[in-house]
């Protein structure tokens, strides 16, 4: 059985700086490509869900299925629910025993964001979860979540008040990184990452992985990014992947050598970036 908290994924790798990759799983096989991964390559693994994919499937089978196919390895994964502006559906997902949540709060007010954030940390507390925490928006639209424009920066006092007081586990710094995408090169705030762990020291989350130069994301996870978020990635090789199979075998109608060849796909892209995070290895 190796479901575990996320301080117990996020801690080990903030302390000796490798990268753990949250992937935005959509179904089974996403998730057991994933997980097979992790175990294949000894490395811990964050599984995460948006919002939309919670309500396709129901927080309870996914956390069901999760379980089922988690308890099957001895690499440690953690069940995540990605950016969440609502607290009912972050409610449910802690209330069936998800393992952390996002509170994506970055559309509210500075006051609003910190006491709804907080309150989701009290709720949390009671089921053994963590708390991801967002002050300003991540540019780029996510599952139709967010906007095309990152947020306009706040004063970093106040980041670093929010950070410590909410009671949030980590955080996602507004760094210039973008969901999707990138059409241009983007311009990342490395100093402001540093100054936000040096005044913290807290584990920081990268959004907006899929693009990055392998250079880029070994800088951040050298300044303190624990969680790197995949997303963009893994829906191209799950899109390319039935499309690739089914060019190439345009009568083959048995759905397991199709999933299969999928599920496969899964698991190479995940392991590439075990290797560049540095997590390879580590569990
Ligand atoms: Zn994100």
């Amino acid at each position: 059985m190796s479901v575990v908290s996320l301080p117990e994924v996020l801690g080990p790798a903030f302390e000796q700086r490798y990268g753990v990759a949250a992937f935005n799983a959509v179904d089974d096989i996403t998730m057991d490509g994933l997980i097979r991964a992790a175990e294949e390559s000894r490395s811990p693994l964050i599984i995460q869900i948006s919002v939309k994919t919670v309500q396709f499937w129901g927080a309870d089978v996914v956390k069901d299925m999760f379980t089922n196919m988690a308890r099957r390895v001895a690499a440690p994964v953690t069940l995540h629910l990605d950016h969440c502006p609502d607290t009912a559906v972050a409610q449910t997902c802690l209330e069936v025993g998800w393992n952390s949540v996002l509170f994506d709060g970055s559309g509210l007010s500075y006051e609003e964001n910190f006491r709804k954030t907080a309150e989701i940390v009290k709720l949390a507390n009671q089921t053994g979860a963590s708390v991801e925490g967002e002050l300003v928006t991540v540019g780029g639209v996510e599952d139709g979540i967010g906007s095309d424009e990152e947020g306009a920066l706040l004063p970093i006092e106040k980041e670093i008040e929010f950070m410590r007081e909410t009671g949030i586990y980590c955080y996602a710094p507004p760094i210039g990184t973008a969901h999707g995408f990138y059409r241009t090169e983007p311009i990342i705030r490395f100093d402001r990452m540093q100054r936000l762990v040096e005044a913290t020291h807290m584990p920081m989350v990268l959004h907006g992985g899929s693009g990055l130069t392998n250079d880029v994301f070994k800088r951040l996870i050298a300044l303190g990014a624990a969680k790197v978020n995949i997303s963009t990635d893994l829906k191209k090789t799950y899109a390319d992947g039935f499309r690739t199979y089914l060019e190439a075998k345009p009568t083959e109608y048995n759905p397991m050598k199709l999933i299969g060849a999928v599920r496969g796909d899964v698991t190479k892209m995940a392991q590439a970036y075990f290797k560049i995070f540095g997590s390879e290895g580590k569990a």
